[in-house]
């Protein structure tokens, strides 16, 4: 046999060599050719792919299973044998010439080639003595399949890959990743050859000790170059974690300005891999990221590889051992609003986290107190301190909302994203900036309010893509039901009976110290009957009510007194109890509509103790609702406690639990999830919160109970990675979110098992 080119290092590439390393490959190849910092890599090649399963002979294996796919519309078979091909691949055992050839290469990551000249021996003690690296394993597929968009399931990259069997494995999984049931079916469908070239892309991990990203065109002032920069990795920027520093470059390479941010955290790998967030001390916090001279190379960076691509670039970077990395370069996708904010003569007024996503314009109407809501006038911004969900009248009539405080799951947020209207929230200063009957524009994309009128963008709902693990959505205003069920999700995971309830402008309390609880009762019933009438023949989760005494003052009848740590307050299931005409003014609503067909489960909020669940079991059984075969009954898990007794919560009968995972995170780390101060810390990635998380699922799993989420971060695709992994049974998540989760489940579900371990 012809000796095959089984590895194949970036110098040795450029972007002619798609066929043999695939498109990823190529074009890192032609970068480090092109004298660009890219880490060190290299690429087992599409001939090593041949070679592996010609010589195995994996070929004629995968043939067989394939052959018994008799038909490519049964997706149950399909999928099956998809995941036999993918097993079969992982399985099966690497020519000993390759897998040398694979181990040797990544050998020579582990020392560094600069400092050792002369004698090989001394090369030999270097590599075995040093640790292995971490390795990014990452596939790369050859032109004819990026040529359809459709073809999924290329993009596998496995991050903090250490070890020659870890390696291995995972130049298998990649190889692996072309057989998943959609990639089958498109190329069986469209005829095309089964096996298709792909390469593994084995590149060394950089260490950051800062990083950040670079526009080559400034959003703002297009003609400047703009760089953000945190210690550690750069994904505290993206996710709004981390205030980055922020460098403005000329393009004649002068610096324009800098701005040095209080960080407060960084993220960073430790020596296992894990990633971790550091507190910094008050001096490390306030410190500039970047020196002079490595903005300006940056910024150097940037124009060339703007000029490279023809197109402006939105460039990640890395800094290890004061050596600059680029690690990912691609064309600014996002021009089009950029160009908007052109139109606006670049005047950012203000930033905060983009809590509700959108573009939209309109005056500023600046809301003091209460008493100032009548200012706002159809297609106004409301600009307040904090929103609060008691103003859910006029936050519909708003174009767009723009706070000083307050974190993506605070309920205002939760309420804007609801009804589709742009927010910017946590600015610190909306209300002494902008001025009243000022006009401007409000990006909730990227948390930016601008100076003046642009066009405006709202998020279209489009229907889910079929997964195995359901996707639900969220619904708290009965107007706003039919634009969730345009997701054609698989039910709702979660009504907040608050939305209802603030609509009609009183407290419940009003309803039971004025004798008016049937009142209160039919609004309840007249909610969900509109609800359910978007939702025919689907489940619907409804929770108990849960009012917060510092969010709904303003309603008639409320408590005078806000209490002192309102979220630790009189609220959930320990408020319901002690007002069983509401309680049960709830309950008979739900009772009511489950009689004419609709279908419910009824969850408590705010659980910590077994006597809540038997107590508030005890009512379910008086009013004859369980058993009712229109409805199931379950707890929310928002809590530590409830997280701990879990088991004994289970055999009280309940049908399900879900994730509360806005309050599960806020009482696990003791971080107010409205305080903006703290919301640097607020994270509901958290081993603390995973933990619980899985430990939950494996007791309900055991003890047959269904599992869900309808906290805010099912909406973080990290989240939704490590709960499907762990089997959770469905997860709900806002309108405008539901079909990018779900296609991203869809994707997680065809990936080969990683074989998720519980954590706990
Ligand atoms: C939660 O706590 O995650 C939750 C869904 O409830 P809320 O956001 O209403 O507190
Ligand atoms: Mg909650």
């Amino acid at each position: 046999m012809e000796k095959k080119r089984l590895i194949a290092w970036l110098s040795e590439l450029s972007k002619d060599d798609v066929k043999l390393v695939g498109g990823k490959g190529a074009n890192l190849g032609e970068m480090y050719n092109s004298k660009f910092p890219v880490p060190p890599a290299f690429c087992v090649t599409t001939e090593a792919y041949h070679y592996f399963i010609e010589s195995t002979r994996l070929r004629e294996q995968i043939d067989e299973i394939l052959r018994k796919i008799t038909d490519v519309e049964n997706t149950e078979l399909l999928t099956q044998k998809a995941s036999e091909i993918r097993e079969l691949i992982i399985n099966t055992e690497m020519p000993k010439d390759m897998r040398e050839e694979i181990i040797e290469a990544y050998d020579h990551f582990n020392v560094d080639l600069g400092q050792i000249k002369g004698a090989p021996d001394a090369l030999a003690i270097m590599r075995t003595a040093r640790e292995p690296i971490f390795v990014a394993v990452r596939s790369s597929a050859t032109a004819e399949d990026l040529s359809d968009a459709s073809f999924a399931g290329q993009q596998d990259s496995f991050i903090n890959v250490k070890g020659n069997d870890e390696v291995i494995l995972n130049v298998k999984k990649v190889f692996a990743s072309t057989f998943t049931a959609r990639a089958i079916y498109y190329r069986l469908k469209k005829g095309f050859e089964a096996h298709v070239g792909i390469c593994a892309v084995v590149q060394k991990m950089i260490s950051s000790e800062k990083s950040g990203v670079i526009f080559s065109v400034d959003p703002v002032k297009t003609e400047n170059v703009l760089i953000e920069a945190v210690f550690g990795q750069g994904e505290g920027i993206v996710s709004g974690r981390i205030k980055p520093d922020s460098y403005i470059v000329s393009r004649e390479l002068e610096l324009v300005s800098e701005k040095v941010s209080d960080k407060k955290i960084a993220i960073v790998r430790d020596s296992s891999g894990i990633t971790k967030t550091v507190n910094l001390n008050e001096e490390k916090s306030k410190q500039k990221v970047l020196k002079t001279s490595e903005v300006l190379e940056l910024a150097d960076y940037a124009l060339k590889l703007e000029k490279h691509y023809g197109k402006p670039q939105d460039i990640e970077f890395a800094i290890e051992n004061g050596e600059i990395f680029i690690v990912q370069t691609r064309a600014i996708t996002t021009l089009e609003k950029k160009k908007e904010s052109e139109e606006l003569e670049g005047k950012l007024l203000t930033k905060g986290l983009g809590a509700s996503p959108g573009v939209a314009s309109g005056v500023v109407k600046i809301i003091r107190s209460m008493g100032d809501l009548y200012k706002i006038k159809q297609g106004d911004v409301l600009v307040t301190q904090m929103t609060n969900p008691d103003m859910v009248v006029s936050m519909q009539k708003a174009s767009a909302i723009v706070t000083d405080e307050g974190g993506i799951t605070a309920h205002a947020a939760i309420v804007s994203r609801e009804m589709g209207i742009p927010a910017v929230v946590g600015t610190e200063n909306a209300t002494s900036i902008l001025e009243d009957g000022q006009e401007i524009t409000v990006d909730g994309y990227n948390g930016k309010v601008f100076l003046g009128k642009a066009q405006g963008k709202k998020v279209e709902v489009l229907p889910v893509v079929p997964t195995k693990t359901k996707i639900k959505v969220l619904v708290d205003l009965p107007e706003f039901a039919e634009r969730a069920a345009k997701t054609q999700a698989a039910g709702v995971g979660l009504v907040r009976l608050e939305g209802i309830i603030a609509s009609e402008a009183k407290h419940p309390l009003y309803y039971e110290d004025n004798e008016k609880i049937d009142e209160y009762q039919k609004i309840i019933r007249t909610g969900l009957e509109k609800i359910s009438y978007s939702f025919i023949g689907k489940e619907i989760w409804v929770r108990t009510s849960d009012i917060r005494t510092d969010e709904y003052s303003n309603l008639e009848g409320a408590p005078k007194q806000i209490e002192r740590n309102p979220m630790l307050g009189f609220h959930g299931i320990r408020f319901s109890l002690k007002h069983q005409k509401i309680f049960r003014a709830e309950l008979s609503a739900m009772k009511d509509l489950a009689d004419k067909g609709h279908k419910f489960g009824i969850m408590f909020p705010q659980i910590i103790t077994l006597e809540e669940v038997k107590a508030a079991k005890q009512v379910l059984e008086e009013m004859q609702v369980i058993g009712h075969p229109n409805i199931k009954w379950g707890v929310m898990i928002e809590t530590p406690a409830a997280a701990m007794i879990i088991k004994e919560i289970c055999k009280q009968g309940i049908n399900f639990i879900s994730f509360g995972t806005n309050d599960l995170t806020q009482y696990t780390l003791a971080i107010d999830r409205g305080n903006e101060e703290v919301q640097y810390l607020y994270n509901e990635m958290d081993p603390a919160v995973l933990k619980q998380l899985s430990r939950v699922i494996r007791e309900c799993k055991a003890a047959k109970v269904e599992t869900s989420i309808c906290g805010q971060a099912a909406s973080r695709k990290e989240m939704v990675e490590f709960l499907v992994g762990q089997g959770i049974d469905s997860l709900s998540v806002n309108a405008d979110a539901a079909l990018e989760i779900s296609q991203f489940v869809k994707e997680l579900e065809e990936k080969p098992k990683q074989n998720q371990k519980s954590l706990d």
